[in-house]
Protein backbone atom coordinates (compact mmCIF):
# COMPACT_ATOMS: atom_id res chain seq x y z
CA UNK A 1 0.00 0.00 0.00
CA UNK A 2 1.78 3.09 -1.06
CA UNK A 3 0.38 6.04 -1.12
CA UNK A 4 1.34 9.53 -2.02
CA UNK A 5 -1.41 11.82 -0.64
CA UNK A 6 -0.20 15.03 -0.58
CA UNK A 7 -2.21 16.04 -3.08
CA UNK A 8 -2.84 20.25 -1.66
CA UNK A 9 1.30 20.95 -1.69
CA UNK A 10 0.63 24.46 -1.02
CA UNK A 11 -1.01 23.61 2.07
CA UNK A 12 1.72 20.81 3.26
CA UNK A 13 4.40 23.14 2.40
CA UNK A 14 2.92 26.29 4.40
CA UNK A 15 2.21 23.73 7.42
CA UNK A 16 5.86 22.39 7.06
CA UNK A 17 7.08 25.19 6.70
CA UNK A 18 5.49 27.05 9.95
CA UNK A 19 6.36 24.22 12.52
CA UNK A 20 10.12 24.27 11.46
CA UNK A 21 10.11 27.48 12.00
CA UNK A 22 8.34 27.33 15.72
CA UNK A 23 10.81 25.25 16.53
CA UNK A 24 13.92 27.25 15.28
CA UNK A 25 12.61 30.01 17.11
CA UNK A 26 13.22 28.12 20.09
CA UNK A 27 16.42 28.70 21.82
CA UNK A 28 17.71 24.83 22.73
CA UNK A 29 21.18 25.71 22.84
CA UNK A 30 22.82 22.44 24.64
CA UNK A 31 24.45 23.34 26.88
CA UNK A 32 21.96 24.15 29.24
CA UNK A 33 19.99 22.62 26.21
CA UNK A 34 15.94 23.85 27.51
CA UNK A 35 14.49 21.11 25.10
CA UNK A 36 11.06 21.43 27.09
CA UNK A 37 10.52 24.55 25.22
CA UNK A 38 10.57 22.48 21.75
CA UNK A 39 8.69 19.63 23.68
CA UNK A 40 6.24 21.27 24.75
CA UNK A 41 5.49 22.79 21.10
CA UNK A 42 5.33 19.23 19.82
CA UNK A 43 2.95 18.31 22.52
CA UNK A 44 0.84 21.09 21.93
CA UNK A 45 0.56 20.41 18.41
CA UNK A 46 -0.29 16.61 18.33
CA UNK A 47 -2.54 17.23 21.25
CA UNK A 48 -4.72 19.39 18.94
CA UNK A 49 -4.76 16.26 16.44
CA UNK A 50 -5.80 14.32 18.91
CA UNK A 51 -2.34 12.53 20.59
CA UNK A 52 -2.06 11.75 24.20
CA UNK A 53 2.14 12.69 24.12
CA UNK A 54 3.76 11.82 26.75
CA UNK A 55 6.70 14.23 28.22
CA UNK A 56 9.34 13.48 30.52
CA UNK A 57 11.78 15.24 31.97
CA UNK A 58 15.03 13.80 32.76
CA UNK A 59 16.14 16.88 34.47
CA UNK A 60 14.79 20.90 34.56
CA UNK A 61 14.25 21.58 31.36
CA UNK A 62 15.33 18.84 29.61
CA UNK A 63 11.87 17.46 27.99
CA UNK A 64 11.52 14.42 25.97
CA UNK A 65 8.53 13.50 24.08
CA UNK A 66 7.17 10.12 23.15
CA UNK A 67 4.06 9.17 21.08
CA UNK A 68 2.38 6.67 19.24
CA UNK A 69 0.39 5.90 16.23
CA UNK A 70 -1.22 2.55 16.67
CA UNK A 71 -1.31 0.08 13.90
CA UNK A 72 -3.03 -3.22 14.05
CA UNK A 73 0.35 -4.63 16.15
CA UNK A 74 1.08 -7.61 13.57
CA UNK A 75 4.75 -6.41 13.14
CA UNK A 76 6.64 -4.41 15.79
CA UNK A 77 6.74 -0.92 16.13
CA UNK A 78 8.97 1.82 14.13
CA UNK A 79 10.51 4.03 16.17
CA UNK A 80 11.41 7.90 14.27
CA UNK A 81 13.37 9.70 16.56
CA UNK A 82 15.31 12.72 16.80
CA UNK A 83 16.86 15.23 19.07
CA UNK A 84 15.64 18.53 19.64
CA UNK A 85 18.75 20.03 21.25
CA UNK A 86 21.16 22.13 18.89
CA UNK A 87 24.53 23.41 18.98
CA UNK A 88 25.66 26.89 19.99
CA UNK A 89 25.77 29.55 17.30
CA UNK A 90 27.81 32.90 16.84
CA UNK A 91 25.04 35.74 16.13
CA UNK A 92 27.33 38.29 14.59
CA UNK A 93 28.46 35.16 12.10
CA UNK A 94 25.09 34.60 10.37
CA UNK A 95 22.87 36.62 8.05
CA UNK A 96 20.22 36.31 9.14
CA UNK A 97 19.72 35.54 13.47
CA UNK A 98 20.73 31.97 14.48
CA UNK A 99 16.62 31.73 16.49
CA UNK A 100 15.03 34.22 13.83
CA UNK A 101 13.05 31.03 11.81
CA UNK A 102 13.67 34.20 8.37
CA UNK A 103 12.37 32.65 4.96
CA UNK A 104 14.46 33.86 2.66
CA UNK A 105 16.14 32.95 -0.62
CA UNK A 106 13.93 29.96 -0.90
CA UNK A 107 15.68 28.43 2.40
CA UNK A 108 14.12 28.22 6.47
CA UNK A 109 17.24 29.93 8.33
CA UNK A 110 18.20 28.64 12.10
CA UNK A 111 20.43 26.65 13.67
CA UNK A 112 18.99 23.24 13.82
CA UNK A 113 17.60 23.69 10.05
CA UNK A 114 19.93 20.73 8.86
CA UNK A 115 20.96 19.21 12.49
CA UNK A 116 18.30 18.16 12.92
CA UNK A 117 14.56 20.44 13.88
CA UNK A 118 14.21 19.42 10.05
CA UNK A 119 13.80 16.10 10.96
CA UNK A 120 12.14 16.71 13.70
CA UNK A 121 9.38 18.54 11.74
CA UNK A 122 9.25 15.75 9.09
CA UNK A 123 8.29 13.14 11.86
CA UNK A 124 5.66 15.68 13.36
CA UNK A 125 4.38 15.80 10.35
CA UNK A 126 4.14 12.25 9.08
CA UNK A 127 2.32 11.62 12.80
CA UNK A 128 -0.28 14.36 11.55
CA UNK A 129 -1.02 13.31 8.45
CA UNK A 130 -1.10 9.11 9.62
CA UNK A 131 -3.67 10.19 12.11
CA UNK A 132 -5.71 12.50 9.80
CA UNK A 133 -5.47 10.24 6.56
CA UNK A 134 -6.68 7.52 8.91
CA UNK A 135 -4.02 5.14 7.89
CA UNK A 136 -4.10 1.05 8.82
CA UNK A 137 -0.46 0.12 10.00
CA UNK A 138 0.62 -3.39 10.95
CA UNK A 139 3.26 -1.28 13.28
CA UNK A 140 2.98 1.23 15.54
CA UNK A 141 4.70 4.37 14.73
CA UNK A 142 6.70 5.78 17.68
CA UNK A 143 7.76 8.97 17.74
CA UNK A 144 10.29 10.20 20.18
CA UNK A 145 11.89 14.09 19.99
CA UNK A 146 14.68 14.27 22.57
CA UNK A 147 17.08 16.14 24.59
CA UNK A 148 20.76 16.00 24.76
CA UNK A 149 21.92 14.43 21.81
CA UNK A 150 24.86 16.73 20.92
CA UNK A 151 26.23 16.20 24.58
CA UNK A 152 26.03 12.46 24.15
CA UNK A 153 22.58 12.03 24.81
CA UNK A 154 22.45 10.34 28.61
CA UNK A 155 19.59 13.08 29.48
CA UNK A 156 18.08 12.35 26.14
CA UNK A 157 17.13 9.08 24.68
CA UNK A 158 19.89 7.41 26.76
CA UNK A 159 17.49 8.10 29.39
CA UNK A 160 14.35 6.94 27.82
CA UNK A 161 16.20 3.69 27.05
CA UNK A 162 17.41 3.13 30.80
CA UNK A 163 14.38 4.13 32.38
CA UNK A 164 11.19 4.05 29.99
CA UNK A 165 12.51 1.27 27.32
CA UNK A 166 8.63 0.24 26.81
CA UNK A 167 7.59 3.64 25.78
CA UNK A 168 9.96 3.81 22.83
CA UNK A 169 10.67 -0.42 22.07
CA UNK A 170 10.84 -0.77 18.25
CA UNK A 171 12.08 -3.52 16.00
CA UNK A 172 13.29 -0.25 13.46
CA UNK A 173 14.32 2.90 14.71
CA UNK A 174 15.01 5.81 11.59
CA UNK A 175 16.76 8.75 12.39
CA UNK A 176 19.49 11.37 11.22
CA UNK A 177 22.78 10.46 9.32
CA UNK A 178 21.92 10.13 5.70
CA UNK A 179 19.12 11.67 3.06
CA UNK A 180 20.76 14.51 2.52
CA UNK A 181 21.70 14.70 -1.87
CA UNK A 182 25.39 14.33 -1.96
CA UNK A 183 26.89 14.35 -5.48
CA UNK A 184 29.61 12.02 -6.60
CA UNK A 185 31.70 12.10 -10.11
CA UNK A 186 28.51 14.58 -10.83
CA UNK A 187 25.97 12.21 -9.69
CA UNK A 188 23.32 12.81 -6.87
CA UNK A 189 23.55 10.04 -4.38
CA UNK A 190 21.59 9.28 -1.08
CA UNK A 191 23.36 7.68 1.51
CA UNK A 192 21.67 5.62 3.89
CA UNK A 193 23.48 5.45 7.08
CA UNK A 194 23.15 1.75 7.90
CA UNK A 195 26.15 1.76 11.24
CA UNK A 196 28.58 4.29 13.05
CA UNK A 197 31.66 3.64 14.68
CA UNK A 198 31.89 2.72 18.39
CA UNK A 199 34.20 5.44 20.44
CA UNK A 200 36.96 4.45 22.31
CA UNK A 201 38.65 7.38 24.38
CA UNK A 202 42.14 6.85 26.52
CA UNK A 203 44.76 8.39 27.50
CA UNK A 204 48.51 7.01 27.43
CA UNK A 205 51.13 8.11 29.70
CA UNK A 206 54.48 8.10 29.28
CA UNK A 207 57.01 7.69 32.39
CA UNK A 208 60.64 8.33 33.00
CA UNK A 209 63.51 9.54 35.43
CA UNK A 210 63.00 13.53 36.04
CA UNK A 211 65.85 15.63 35.45
CA UNK A 212 67.11 19.33 34.64
CA UNK A 213 66.30 21.01 31.62
CA UNK A 214 70.23 21.70 31.38
CA UNK A 215 71.21 18.00 31.02
CA UNK A 216 69.76 16.65 28.16
CA UNK A 217 68.85 12.85 27.96
CA UNK A 218 67.90 10.58 24.69
CA UNK A 219 65.10 9.13 26.15
CA UNK A 220 62.70 10.92 28.28
CA UNK A 221 58.64 10.85 28.89
CA UNK A 222 58.29 13.80 26.94
CA UNK A 223 60.08 12.40 24.33
CA UNK A 224 58.42 9.03 24.55
CA UNK A 225 54.66 10.47 24.20
CA UNK A 226 55.87 12.49 21.11
CA UNK A 227 57.10 9.31 19.68
CA UNK A 228 53.59 7.57 20.71
CA UNK A 229 51.88 10.78 18.64
CA UNK A 230 53.91 10.50 15.61
CA UNK A 231 53.09 6.96 15.22
CA UNK A 232 49.62 6.98 15.76
CA UNK A 233 49.35 9.95 13.06
CA UNK A 234 51.99 8.06 10.77
CA UNK A 235 50.31 4.45 11.45
CA UNK A 236 46.73 3.81 9.91
CA UNK A 237 45.17 0.82 11.91
CA UNK A 238 44.43 -2.06 9.89
CA UNK A 239 41.88 -2.06 7.12
CA UNK A 240 38.68 -3.75 8.06
CA UNK A 241 35.41 -3.93 5.73
CA UNK A 242 32.46 -4.22 7.51
CA UNK A 243 29.10 -4.82 5.40
CA UNK A 244 27.97 -1.38 4.78
CA UNK A 245 31.52 -0.46 3.70
CA UNK A 246 31.95 -3.35 1.13
CA UNK A 247 28.46 -2.27 -0.66
CA UNK A 248 29.63 0.64 -0.44
CA UNK A 249 32.68 0.33 -2.52
CA UNK A 250 30.71 -2.11 -5.10
CA UNK A 251 27.92 1.19 -5.77
CA UNK A 252 31.17 3.36 -5.21
CA UNK A 253 33.38 1.83 -8.18
CA UNK A 254 30.17 1.32 -10.42
CA UNK A 255 29.48 5.10 -10.17
CA UNK A 256 32.95 6.05 -10.96
CA UNK A 257 33.44 3.96 -13.65
CA UNK A 258 36.33 1.82 -12.49
CA UNK A 259 37.93 -1.25 -14.63
CA UNK A 260 36.59 -4.83 -13.47
CA UNK A 261 39.94 -5.43 -12.44
CA UNK A 262 40.16 -2.77 -9.44
CA UNK A 263 36.95 -3.61 -8.26
CA UNK A 264 37.35 -5.98 -5.91
CA UNK A 265 37.64 -4.49 -2.42
CA UNK A 266 41.31 -4.50 -1.20
CA UNK A 267 43.49 -2.11 0.57
CA UNK A 268 45.48 -1.12 -2.76
CA UNK A 269 42.46 -1.09 -4.83
CA UNK A 270 41.03 0.98 -2.05
CA UNK A 271 43.74 3.45 -2.12
CA UNK A 272 43.52 4.18 -6.04
CA UNK A 273 39.97 4.95 -5.70
CA UNK A 274 40.57 7.46 -2.59
CA UNK A 275 43.33 9.24 -4.62
CA UNK A 276 40.24 9.65 -7.01
CA UNK A 277 38.15 11.32 -5.45
CA UNK A 278 38.19 15.13 -3.62
CA UNK A 279 40.58 14.90 -0.37
CA UNK A 280 37.53 15.71 1.81
CA UNK A 281 35.67 12.71 0.94
CA UNK A 282 38.82 10.38 0.76
CA UNK A 283 39.69 11.20 4.29
CA UNK A 284 36.18 10.40 5.66
CA UNK A 285 35.92 7.02 3.43
CA UNK A 286 39.63 6.30 5.12
CA UNK A 287 38.14 6.85 8.61
CA UNK A 288 35.27 4.33 7.99
CA UNK A 289 37.44 1.53 6.67
CA UNK A 290 39.35 0.89 9.89
CA UNK A 291 39.63 1.76 13.62
CA UNK A 292 41.26 5.50 13.95
CA UNK A 293 42.78 7.11 17.00
CA UNK A 294 43.51 10.72 16.69
CA UNK A 295 45.41 12.42 19.20
CA UNK A 296 44.05 15.35 20.40
CA UNK A 297 45.57 16.80 23.38
CA UNK A 298 48.90 16.51 25.19
CA UNK A 299 50.15 17.35 28.14
CA UNK A 300 53.36 17.54 30.20
CA UNK A 301 55.57 19.22 32.35
CA UNK A 302 54.90 22.55 34.73
CA UNK A 303 58.53 23.94 34.96
CA UNK A 304 59.95 24.45 32.04
CA UNK A 305 63.48 24.02 33.54
CA UNK A 306 62.60 20.31 34.92
CA UNK A 307 61.87 17.36 32.74
CA UNK A 308 58.74 15.88 34.32
CA UNK A 309 58.31 12.30 35.19
CA UNK A 310 55.54 11.80 33.19
CA UNK A 311 53.99 13.14 30.04
CA UNK A 312 50.18 12.61 28.93
CA UNK A 313 48.51 11.84 25.36
CA UNK A 314 44.27 12.56 25.34
CA UNK A 315 43.38 10.24 22.11
CA UNK A 316 39.88 10.04 20.24
CA UNK A 317 39.49 6.12 19.51
CA UNK A 318 36.82 5.14 17.08
CA UNK A 319 36.55 1.31 16.15
CA UNK A 320 34.05 -0.70 13.97
CA UNK A 321 30.93 -2.60 14.27
CA UNK A 322 32.42 -6.29 14.43
CA UNK A 323 35.57 -4.96 16.07
CA UNK A 324 35.81 -5.06 20.04
CA UNK A 325 37.26 -2.49 22.68
CA UNK A 326 40.37 -4.70 23.53
CA UNK A 327 40.84 -5.26 19.92
CA UNK A 328 40.82 -2.02 19.39
CA UNK A 329 42.93 -1.18 22.08
CA UNK A 330 45.51 -4.33 21.13
CA UNK A 331 45.79 -2.69 17.46
CA UNK A 332 46.97 0.61 19.36
CA UNK A 333 49.43 -1.13 21.27
CA UNK A 334 50.98 -2.73 17.96
CA UNK A 335 51.59 0.56 16.64
CA UNK A 336 52.86 2.70 19.51
CA UNK A 337 55.01 -0.47 21.24
CA UNK A 338 55.69 -1.26 24.44
CA UNK A 339 56.25 1.27 27.56
CA UNK A 340 53.21 3.29 27.59
CA UNK A 341 49.52 2.93 30.13
CA UNK A 342 46.86 3.33 28.98
CA UNK A 343 43.60 4.36 30.63
CA UNK A 344 40.32 3.94 29.12
CA UNK A 345 37.95 6.85 29.74
CA UNK A 346 34.30 6.90 28.00
CA UNK A 347 33.35 3.97 25.82
CA UNK A 348 30.24 3.57 23.05
CA UNK A 349 29.10 0.78 21.73
CA UNK A 350 29.43 0.49 18.03
CA UNK A 351 26.04 -0.61 15.23
CA UNK A 352 25.21 -1.74 12.43
CA UNK A 353 22.29 -3.29 10.56
CA UNK A 354 23.40 -4.24 6.82
CA UNK A 355 21.90 -2.99 4.31
CA UNK A 356 19.29 -5.33 2.52
CA UNK A 357 17.20 -5.45 5.46
CA UNK A 358 13.17 -4.73 5.12
CA UNK A 359 13.69 -0.86 5.85
CA UNK A 360 16.55 -0.12 3.97
CA UNK A 361 14.84 -2.19 0.55
CA UNK A 362 11.51 0.17 1.61
CA UNK A 363 13.76 3.55 1.49
CA UNK A 364 15.61 2.01 -1.71
CA UNK A 365 12.25 1.52 -3.68
CA UNK A 366 10.26 5.07 -2.68
CA UNK A 367 13.76 6.90 -3.57
CA UNK A 368 13.74 5.22 -6.86
CA UNK A 369 10.10 7.25 -7.06
CA UNK A 370 11.45 10.03 -5.52
CA UNK A 371 14.55 10.59 -7.28
CA UNK A 372 14.86 7.89 -10.31
CA UNK A 373 18.15 9.59 -11.55
CA UNK A 374 19.91 8.81 -8.28
CA UNK A 375 21.50 6.08 -6.69
CA UNK A 376 21.23 5.35 -3.03
CA UNK A 377 24.00 3.78 -1.06
CA UNK A 378 24.54 2.50 2.33
CA UNK A 379 27.57 4.47 4.55
CA UNK A 380 28.82 3.99 7.82
CA UNK A 381 28.78 7.14 10.40
CA UNK A 382 32.92 7.89 11.22
CA UNK A 383 30.64 9.64 14.31
CA UNK A 384 27.96 8.75 17.08
CA UNK A 385 24.49 9.05 17.14
CA UNK A 386 21.56 8.39 19.40
CA UNK A 387 21.47 4.89 17.90
CA UNK A 388 24.16 3.76 20.18
CA UNK A 389 21.26 4.24 22.91
CA UNK A 390 18.36 2.61 20.91
CA UNK A 391 20.61 -0.41 19.54
CA UNK A 392 20.86 -0.82 23.59
CA UNK A 393 17.21 -2.09 23.07
CA UNK A 394 17.74 -4.68 20.72
CA UNK A 395 16.76 -2.09 17.67
CA UNK A 396 17.64 -1.82 14.22
CA UNK A 397 18.88 1.73 13.58
CA UNK A 398 19.00 3.21 10.21
CA UNK A 399 19.82 6.90 9.98
CA UNK A 400 17.80 8.05 6.49
CA UNK A 401 15.94 11.38 6.62
CA UNK A 402 15.48 12.76 2.97
CA UNK A 403 16.70 16.14 1.84
CA UNK A 404 17.13 17.16 -1.63
CA UNK A 405 19.50 19.75 -2.46
CA UNK A 406 21.29 21.48 -5.47
CA UNK A 407 25.22 20.74 -6.38
CA UNK A 408 26.67 24.21 -4.94
CA UNK A 409 24.04 24.24 -1.60
CA UNK A 410 26.96 23.75 0.99
CA UNK A 411 25.03 21.40 3.43
CA UNK A 412 28.00 19.73 4.91
CA UNK A 413 29.70 23.05 6.05
CA UNK A 414 26.39 24.49 7.46
CA UNK A 415 25.59 21.63 10.18
CA UNK A 416 27.36 23.29 13.33
CA UNK A 417 28.38 26.09 11.32
CA UNK A 418 27.24 29.80 10.61
CA UNK A 419 24.24 30.53 8.27
CA UNK A 420 22.44 26.78 8.61
CA UNK A 421 19.37 26.43 6.70
CA UNK A 422 17.56 24.54 4.31
CA UNK A 423 16.00 24.92 1.17
CA UNK A 424 12.54 24.84 1.56
CA UNK A 425 11.47 22.82 -1.74
CA UNK A 426 14.06 20.08 -0.89
CA UNK A 427 12.46 20.08 2.86
CA UNK A 428 8.82 19.45 1.52
CA UNK A 429 10.20 17.13 -0.94
CA UNK A 430 11.57 15.40 1.48
CA UNK A 431 9.03 14.94 3.73
CA UNK A 432 6.92 13.71 1.09
CA UNK A 433 9.63 10.71 0.61
CA UNK A 434 9.46 10.54 4.60
CA UNK A 435 5.78 9.81 4.93
CA UNK A 436 5.79 7.41 2.38
CA UNK A 437 8.73 5.78 3.36
CA UNK A 438 7.06 5.04 6.71
CA UNK A 439 3.46 4.30 5.67
CA UNK A 440 5.37 1.82 2.88
CA UNK A 441 7.46 0.33 5.38
CA UNK A 442 4.71 -0.24 8.48
CA UNK A 443 1.97 -1.69 5.54
CA UNK A 444 3.84 -4.51 4.55
ZN1 LIG B 1 22.20 15.76 15.03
Amino acid sequence: MAQTLLTDVQALTDEAVRHLQALLRLDTTNPPGNETLAVNYLADVLQREGYRPTVIESGPGRGNLVVRFRGSGEREPLLIYSHVDVVTAEPNHWTHEPFSGDVADGCIWGRGALDMKSMVAHELMVMLLLKRQGVQLKRDVIFAATADEEAGGDAGIGFLVDHHPDLIRAEYGLSEGGGTTMFIAGKAVYDVRTGEKGTCRFKLRAYDEPGHGSVPRPRTSVSQAAEAVVKLVNTPLPFRPTATFTAFFATLTDLIQLPAAKRELNERNLKEVLDLLPAALARYLNAIARDTATPTGLRAGSKINVIPTSAEVSVDGRFLPGQTEEGFLAEVRQVIGEGYEIEQLDTGRPQEDPPGGPLYDTILSVMKRYAPDAIVMPMMMSGATDARHVSRLGTKCLGFDPVRIREDFPAEQLVHGHDERIPIDGYVWGLQAFYDIVTQFCSR
